[in-house]
């Protein structure tokens, strides 16, 4: 039998008419380069989705189903086309910035971005592969003086682009399964794969995410959004903040810890995001020079990489700050844990307390985690048994955008994560491993299957692994072992970085590197990566 309530659509739209009726006083932020700052109420910045929603339709032939990309920092015009974009029914595509050239170029013809919108300091990444883009019909530019010169073709300014655009703008009426937005997550070997968002996930992420026992936030607060908005959609806070009614604060391109300090101080604000990195930095940043009066952060998010005990009973005793741990993933919208503690834990010592709070912690409301074991078995929840990490809920991925490869997806519906962790009897998960090759540097992803074919394609190189090191401030980072053709050759360290810099952005390419007579090799001849970290480890690896 069929309830008897309506099939109201949870979309985008659905939050921004609410974030707008009930909190229309509510401001946007935003620190700009050069110190200059912007602020403006929920209320104006939903005039302006209308205007950005006539121009999209109107004067860029943008339809339902379209694609439009984004190149851009956390700032308010990057919050109107997050919702100006999906509102109409497009696929709003925000590219992450951070990728290589070529990893770029491929997301935006793989997804058929027909316009994009670009922060002007940003132009040059696009300029440099603007000619090898095949769909890209319009760059709008955004932050651009009136005097900004590039080679893109076809540009137009933001601020021209809605100026005479009305204010009225009905929403067309959407399926909340269709598409509302499109990140891609970069994989161990290949190319980047897409993950396609739906209204429905959206919406019902941003809403778990901003309850007291996940994320907890309300119309108290004032929110830094730390976590780039062209990485997994700033995790959902442009969303849960509208829903909640809390006000956002966005710092641009002001990253560094002295000046992420700066806006705390002068925004109050109390709750934040980011990756262990920078919140390592603003701890550091702190120690060194300690505000003159107690900050009013009272919590601040981390994932994308684990935050540590240290760094948690560090920032609680020196400033009263807390330190919350969640976990996720692209494809998981991104967020599926948090780590908070229960009545259950009062009667524990402090120090078994951190050490349930630097696990990654509980499934939200609406998410199932599993761990199956090597022999395909279920792990049974002891905080001890270990295995992979499997995924499904309301916001987990079904399929990669545009393929059919299924590797990644079990025969009975899970999502396979590619995390090796265990579970504990209360259903608090914790990271031990990772299957997948990769390296998580600073919050980003680095390819070590890329860099060893790179590597290997110099002359002097017969075989090269790369595994990833623990390093204080950016968690992880590459260490390349190499085994040279010629062992009376010599190859400088310099010499690789700038080999590498040929095809990676800098933070991806190591700067260390040792040298070895042969990389160990699992029974089926695979670099066994487990024996390199355990030779690190071992301190054998020189
Ligand atoms: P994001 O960087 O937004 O978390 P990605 O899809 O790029 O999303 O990376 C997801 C992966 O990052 C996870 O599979 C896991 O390996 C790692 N990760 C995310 N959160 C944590 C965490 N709290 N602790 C340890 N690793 C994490």
């Amino acid at each position: 039998m069929k309830g008897l309530i309506m099939d109201y659509p949870l979309t985008t739209n659905t939050i921004l008419e609410y974030g707008n009726s009930v909190y229309h006083h509510k401001k946007i932020i935003t620190h700009l380069p050069d110190g200059i700052r912007h602020e403006y109420s929920f209320g104006d910045m939903y005039k302006r989705c209308k205007k950005l929603a006539n121009a999209l339709t109107q004067k860029l032939g943008i339809t339902n189903g379209d694609m439009v990309g984004t190149f851009a920092w956390n700032h308010g015009p990057h919050v109107e086309l997050y919702y100006g974009i999906s509102g109409i029914g497009a696929v709003c595509h925000t590219i992450n910035i951070r990728l290589s050239a070529n990893q770029i170029e491929y997301i935006i013809n793989n997804s058929e971005d027909k316009v994009i919108f670009v922060d002007a300091t940003l132009v040059p990444l696009l300029e440099k592969i603007a000619p090898l883009l095949e769909t890209v019909e319009y760059y709008i530019l955004i932050n651009a003086a009136d005097d900004f010169i590039t080679t893109l073709p076809n540009t137009l300014h933001y601020e021209d682009l809605i100026r005479d655009q009305s204010e009225d703008f009905e929403w067309p009426e959407l399926n909340e399964n269709d598409a509302s937005g499109l990140c891609y997550t970069s994989g161990t070997t290949g190319l980047p794969k897409g993950v396609l968002y739906s209204h429905r996930s959206t919406f019902l992420h941003a809403t778990t995410i901003m309850s007291p026992n996940a994320g907890n936030f309300s119309n108290r607060d004032t929110v830094l959004l730390i976590v780039p908005q062209f990485h997994v959609m700033a995790w959902g806070f442009p969303y849960l903040c509208l829903l909640s009614g809390s006000n956002m604060v966005l710092p641009s391109s002001n990253l560094q810890p002295e000046a992420i300090i700066k806006i705390l101080i002068e925004e109050k604000v109390n709750k934040a995001n980011g990756v262990p990195t920078i919140w390592l930095g603003v701890y550091h940043a702190l120690k060194m020079n300690p505000p003159k009066e107690k900050l009013a952060l009272e919590e601040y998010l981390v994932g994308g990489s684990a935050l540590t005990k240290s760094l948690i009973e560090g920032f609680e005793k020196d400033f009263g700050i807390k330190g919350v741990q969640a976990w996720g993933m692209t494809e998981t919208s991104p967020l599926g844990t948090v780590s908070r503690l229960q009545p259950l834990h009062d009667c524990l010592s402090e120090d078994a307390k951190l050490t349930i709070r630097a696990k990654q912690g509980t499934a939200f409301p609406g998410v199932e985690l599993r761990i199956v074991t090597d022999d395909g078995n279920l792990a049974p929840t002891d905080g001890k048994t270990m295995g992979e990490l499997q995924i499904k809920g309301a916001w987990t991925i079904t399929s990669y955008f545009k393929t059919n490869n299924n590797e990644n997806f079990t025969k009975d519906g899970w999502f396979k994560t590619g995390d090796v962790s265990t579970i504990d009897q209360d259903g608090y998960m914790e990271i031990k491993d990772r299957t997948k090759d990769l390296i998580k540097s600073g919050g980003e992803w680095i390819s070590s299957v890329a860099l060893e074919s790179a590597l290997m394609a110099h002359p002097k190189i017969k075989e090269a692994a790369v595994i990833a090191i623990p390093d204080e401030k950016w968690v992880e980072k590459p260490l390349a072992s190499i085994v040279l053709m010629n062992n009376e050759d010599v190859v400088s360290e310099e010499e690789l970085i700038d080999f590498l810099s040929r095809e990676f952005v800098k933070y991806q390419i190591p700067k260390d590197y040792v040298y070895m007579n042969e990389v160990p090799k699992t029974s089926v001849g695979k670099f066994d990566k487990k024996e390199i970290r355990k030779l690190f480890a071992e301190g054998k690896l020189t």
